[in-house]
C-alpha cells in the first residue's frame, strides 16, 4: 500500500471526519455511524478485508483539550484460507477505536513525534491510518477454518477432515530402511521378497507323508 497516510485528509473521504461541528468546545461530542467501502484491501495474503469490503463504523467523536477522541467500534468481514487445510475462512472482525487526534500546535502534538499521534488537519481526522492498523492487529497471523483442522495429508493431499479414520500410506522412512538392510545382511531377519526361503522345517510336515 502506498504512504496514503502523508496525505491531508480530503473533506468527504469515506473515513474522513469533519470536526468543525464540535467547535473546539472540550465536552462537545457527536455521533457518527457510517459504512464505508474499502478503496483497497487491508490485510495479507492469507486473509485480508477485500478491497470493497463495507465495513461499519460506530463511533464518537468529542472534542477534548488537545484535540478530538474518536472512541466506538468497527465491524468488518474478512476473507482468507486456512493455513493448514486451504479452505476458505471468513471471520468477522470487531475492531475497537479509541484514538486521539491532536489539534496541531497542541502540547499533545509539540510533544509527541511527528508520527506518533495523529493531527485534526483543517477541521478535518482522516481514519484511514487508525483504521488499518486496527485491522492489520485483529487479523489471525495463521488463519483456520477450525482449531483443530488436520491439514491436508503431507503425502496425498488429501483433506484429512474428510479422509476415512486413519488414513496412513505404507511407508518406511529411509532411514529404517538402511537398518533393516543392515539387520537383514546379519543373518536371522525374515525378508520380505523371500517368505518361504527362511524355515523350510516348518512348511515340510506334508511332504514327509
Ligand atoms: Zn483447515
Ligand atoms: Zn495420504
Amino acid at each position: 500500500m502506498s504512504s496514503t497516510a502523508e496525505h491531508t485528509p480530503q473533506r468527504g473521504g469515506p473515513l474522513v471526519l469533519d470536526t468543525r461541528t464540535l467547535g473546539r468546545r472540550p465536552g462537545s461530542m457527536r455521533e457518527e455511524r457510517r459504512t464505508v467501502a474499502l478503496e483497497a484491501q487491508i490485510g495479507n495474503d492469507m486473509i485480508a478485508l477485500a478491497a470493497g469490503t463495507p465495513v461499519e463504523l460506530d463511533l464518537m467523536a468529542e472534542a477534548v483539550i488537545e484535540g478530538v477522541l474518536i472512541t466506538g467500534t468497527g465491524t468488518g468481514h474478512a476473507e482468507g484460507t486456512c493455513v493448514r487445510c486451504l479452505k476458505p475462512v471468513g471471520e468477522t472482525l470487531e475492531l475497537h477505536l479509541t484514538e486521539l487526534f491532536a489539534y496541531p500546535g497542541s502540547v499533545t502534538d509539540e510533544t509527541t513525534e511527528d508520527d506518533e499521534i495523529p493531527l485534526v488537519e483543517d477541521e478535518l481526522i482522516d481514519l484511514e491510518q487508525t483504521l488499518i492498523d486496527l485491522v492489520v492487529l485483529e487479523l489471525p497471523l495463521q488463519p483456520l477454518c477450525d482449531e483443530d483442522c488436520p491439514g491436508l495429508c503431507p503425502q496425498c493431499g488429501i483433506d484429512l477432515a474428510i479422509a476415512p479414520e486413519g488414513h496412513s500410506h505404507e511407508m518406511i522412512d529411509p532411514r529404517w530402511a538402511a537398518l533393516a538392510e543392515m539387520a537383514g545382511a546379519g543373518g536371522d531377519s525374515v525378508r520380505a521378497e523371500e517368505p518361504a526361503a527362511d524355515h523350510p522345517e516348518t512348511d515340510s510336515p506334508t511332504e514327509e507323508r
